[in-house]
């Protein structure tokens, strides 16, 4: 007998599930449809998202200038109003209690008198602050003037974190004078009149935002925030780039989506059903927040009186009666929806009393019925819900260009939390709408109310660490009187570098090259080329043609110098030199061939002709013995002597600034002054004869080699380095020499910005105060990451990778801007400090030749010159802002090191001639 009452049951269950769910056919949508819905909605946030669409968009994207989510190390204490939900509210929330990670929170409710909400603004506004001082009074805190965080939920313009500007009041407020006005202003200006306190407030939020930001405390993967209670609407950080409504490409900000507006034009048509249709017909405000009536608290109950009404009144349920209860609008309330769709059994008894409580008198197959309403109305509910999720979720995907996307959502509003199947349809469907992402779903706990004092909070964390940082980072920023001096005193030291009496006291060496002129075009022949002491060894032929087919052409080869070698005798590192050579003429087909050699040698050496050479030191990892204190020609002549196999004609010496100089000079007859910023710095230029003391001679010029990287080694930079320079010289190989260089070039600059990044996540200011072993470890920061991580466009994305690569996998993206800060302030440094320095050198030839104005090219190599997207730029900036009286323009020379030095020979020998 019970067995078959029970299957009859069943039977009439299924009959009538049928048979609604074939009348409610409209309201039940596949997985295509609601994937349609999803990239439609994907196509409103775009629109809303461009300027030239923004103003006819439906769904308004609205900025919040919140550009952060919480990192967990916020603290302090906030106040907190909530105006809009369902009570007035304030709140004083604590933030991370006695050094843990927790929140506190004390509030009260006042209540707003109906004829302040419908009369005059500033007495609404009045009222709040009265409000507002009770409760510092019953707290004792009246005389602290803390941060506060609005959560004002109306729809807003807002133009800055604490700048909002009413739209249009709804929930039944009309105070007058308000809309159209910020807010915060008129709060402001109510505590003024008060007189008898003071606050500061810092941000104003709407409650989707204070959401986010209260789960974004728990968990630090929340950057969606989403409500579904009364009516519905959600937030995400977006990436500014593609917030085209505000200025700035760099970073995150929560954008406000106002998803409940979606559809307003048109674009939910075909899903709309006829009831959907009705409930908009007999709303306050017809043809507003199409999505938001399908979906929220406001409408459920609504929807499913209206079915329930047809459905009876076509004779499908009730036995065709109705009751006027029935067809009252808003007797259906929505709360009966989670009642009727709690587990089979209750649901059903739930579903008799409430229709019961209408007047109805209904069957079994009535309740069942009903319920099956319900759940139809509340499933596509959760189901259109997902599919704008999903929108979200791609974006978020798509901006981060990740393959799989892990990702939290805080969830706030008493749909999603007291609806007993609610949060798991809409999980369900996300999950099966976008597999390839992880998403947790985290319910806020009173996030209106706590999230305010969450923004306040993060914003002020921000605030401090912000100003923390700067204080860290400006003594990395040089004034322009600093950038002065710094040029004076170059200036002053090559003056003494220069002399005879001051020379050995100078930090600035200015070696005389014995190049005393730069290639005129008439020079012409064919010429070798040794390269050593660059990043590899090599043997070059150089064709210099003049004339009509004036021309360089150039051939060259590259050899390998065993480590043994290098460290063995002098007389092995050259006979492997000349072994070189013969092997390099064999290949050109040139075997025994005698010509003229240009040597670029790139060491140290004092130099007393143009074919002498005395090495002073070996660097860079060379230490044949045998050969300090000798001249390298000698050395090389020798070897050439002991092959017996030809005969060359070392002309030349040269410094690779020399030959980057003439390298240009041939190109630019202007160019008289060479310039490296590679591995190391160095400059050199065309001096007056008179001037250079330690040669005999007062006619004509020479080019000098500064040897500049080793200005500063006598103190005179002291006052403009900082600690991280300190640190940086300490561990050198080489503490206390080169300052200038190590401030500049490309050996140190990354080992520089390392020391900041490491000092900043010390201090707590970077990666959440955590350091990892890979940024322990130096020269893990090279300095191409710089150029990398300051090119544009895709930059945030490539420093992301970079800081993976230091093993900063965690590294959130206001680490990223971070990162990239520093990169720029240390670069920015060098190319001032480097632009400086040649500041002097364009002004001294300027003075000596006593002009007003000179018009002067400065030949350039290295790779970090050449690659750093901003450091070419900067440096130029800073020569023609401390040498006005100077017009320079900078040539990239093209292998100077190997170009130069025949073109030295080719010089070298048409004067011979
Ligand atoms: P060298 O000075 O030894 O003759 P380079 O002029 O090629 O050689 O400079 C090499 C230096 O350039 C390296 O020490 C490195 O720090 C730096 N560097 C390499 N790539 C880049 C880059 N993309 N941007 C900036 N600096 C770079
Ligand atoms: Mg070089």
């Amino acid at each position: 007998m019970i067995v078959m009452s029970l299957l009859t049951q069943w039977f009439v269950w299924l009959t009538n599930f049928i048979g609604v769910d074939k009348y409610l056919y409209h309201l039940r949508l596949s997985d295509e449809t609601l994937m349609d819905v999803s990239v439609r909605f994907r196509r409103e946030m775009d629109k809303g998202l461009c300027r030239d669409t923004n103003s006819t968009a439906a769904v308004k994207m609205l900025p919040t200038f919140v550009r952060s989510t919480p990192d967990g190390t916020e603290k302090g204490s906030f106040l907190a109003l909530d105006l809009g939900g369902s009570n007035f509210r304030v709140l004083l929330v604590k933030v991370s209690v006695n050094g843990k990670q927790k929140v506190e929170m004390e509030n009260q409710i006042y209540a707003i008198p109906e004829d302040l909400m419908r009369g005059n603004g500033s007495e609404l506004f009045d009222h709040i602050a009265d409000c507002l001082a009770n409760f510092l009074d019953n707290l004792g805190i009246k005389n602290k003037k803390l941060p506060l965080g609005f959560t004002f939920s109306f729809p807003c313009q807002q133009t800055e974190l604490d700048e909002s500007i009413l739209v249009s009041w709804t929930k039944g407020f009309k105070a007058s004078g308000v809309e159209g006005k910020d807010v915060v202003s008129l709060l402001r200006k109510a505590i003024k009149k008060r007189g008898d306190f003071d606050i500061d407030i810092v941000a104003v939020i709407n409650d989707t935002v204070g959401t986010m930001m209260t789960c974004g405390y728990d968990d630090h993967h929340c950057e969606i925030g989403l409500i579904v209670g009364t009516g519905t609407n959600a937030c995400y950080m977006e990436e500014m780039r593609n917030l085209e409504l505000v200025e700035g490409d760099e970073g995150r900000m929560c954008v406000n989506m106002e998803w409940g507006a979606f559809g307003d034009d048109g674009a939910l048509e075909d899903l709309r059903t006829d009831f959907d249709l009705e409930i908009d017909a007999g709303s306050l405000n017809p043809g507003k927040q199409l999505f938001e009536k399908m979906i929220s608290g406001m409408y459920m109950g609504e929807l499913v009186r209206l079915i329930l009404v047809k459905m009876a009144k076509e004779k499908l349920l009730f036995q065709g009666q109705t009751t006027p209860d029935l067809l009252t609008t808003g007797h259906f309330i929505t709360s009966y929806v989670f009642a009727i769709e709690n587990d089979k059994l209750e649901g059903l008894e739930s579903a008799e009393q409430v229709l019961q409580s209408l007047g109805l008198n209904p069957s079994v197959e009535d309740c069942i019925a009903t319920q099956r309403v319900c759940q139809i109305v509340s499933t596509r509910a959760a189901h259109l819900c997902a599919a704008t999720l999903v929108a979200v979720l791609r974006q978020i995907r798509d901006n981060k260009a990740a393959e799989r996307l892990r990702t939290t959502i805080g969830v706030d509003g008493s749909v999603y939390k007291n609806h007993p199947q609610f949060a798991r349809r809409l999980h369900k469907m996300v999950r099966r709408l976008v597999p390839d992402c992880d998403v947790r779903f985290l319910r806020s706990q009173d996030g209106s109310g706590k999230g305010a004092a969450m923004v306040t909070a993060v914003a002020y964390r921000l605030a401090t660490q912000h100003a923390e940082r700067q204080r860290i980072l400006d003594t990395l920023r040089l004034s322009h009187e600093q950038l002065l001096e710094v040029k004076k005193r170059m200036g002053d030291e090559m003056v003494r570098g220069l002399s005879k009496q001051h020379h050995k006291q100078a930090s600035v060496r200015m070696l005389p090259s014995y190049v005393r002129s730069t290639p005129d075009g008439t020079e012409h022949g064919d010429f070798l080329a040794l390269d050593l002491g660059g990043t590899n060894f090599r043997v070059l032929l150089v064709r210099v043609r003049s004339g009509k087919r004036r021309s360089v052409e150039m051939h060259n080869k590259i050899y390998g110098i065993p480590q043994e070698t290098m460290q063995g005798t002098g007389e092995e590192l050259f006979d492997h030199i000349v072994y070189c050579i013969a092997d390099f003429l064999e290949y050109m087909g040139m075997k025994g061939a005698s010509l003229p050699l240009g040597f670029t040698f790139s060491f140290p050496c004092h130099q007393t002709k143009l074919d002498q050479g005395i090495l002073l030191k070996w660097t860079k990892g060379f230490r044949a013995s045998g050969c300090e204190g000798e001249d390298v020609v000698m050395l090389l002549k020798d070897a050439i002597h002991r092959r017996e196999e030809f005969d060359l004609d070392v002309v030349a010496v040269v410094n690779d600034t020399v030959g980057t100089m003439m390298t240009c000079g041939y190109e630019d007859p202007r160019c008289e002054v060479g310039l490296i910023v590679g591995t190391g710095t160095n400059a050199c230029y065309m001096e007056e004869m008179q001037n250079v003391e330690m040669v005999e001679g007062d006619e004509g010029r020479m080019c000098v080699n500064m040897e500049w990287g080793a200005f500063g080694d006598h103190g005179e930079l002291d006052d403009v380095c900082t600690e991280f320079d300190r640190i940086v010289d300490d561990c050198s190989n080489n503490p206390g020499k080169q300052r200038y260089e190590k401030m500049i070039s490309g050996m140190y600059l990354g080992e520089i910005v390392r020391n900041v990044l490491l000092e900043f996540t010390a201090k707590g200011l970077l990666f959440r105060g955590k350091l990892s072993e890979r940024l322990k470890t130096r020269g893990i920061f090279e300095t191409k990451f710089l150029s990398q991580i300051e090119s544009d466009r895709l930059a945030l994305r490539q420093v992301r990778s970079i800081l993976q690569h230091l093993g900063l996998t965690s590294s959130t993206c206001d680490d990223s801007i971070l990162v990239k800060e520093v990169c720029s302030v240390v670069a920015r440094r060098a190319a001032q400090l480097c632009g400086a320095g040649l500041a002097a050198v364009v002004d001294k030839i300027r003075l000596n030749r006593k002009l007003e104005h000179l018009r002067i090219t400065v030949g350039v190599d290295g790779t970090l010159y050449k690659l750093h997207p901003h450091f070419s730029g900067i440096m130029k900036e800073t020569v023609r802002a401390l040498s006005p009286q100077c017009e320079v323009t900078f040539l990239q020379s093209e292998d100077g090191s190997g170009k130069g030095a025949a073109l030295i020979t080719a010089v070298a020998c048409r004067i011979r001639h």
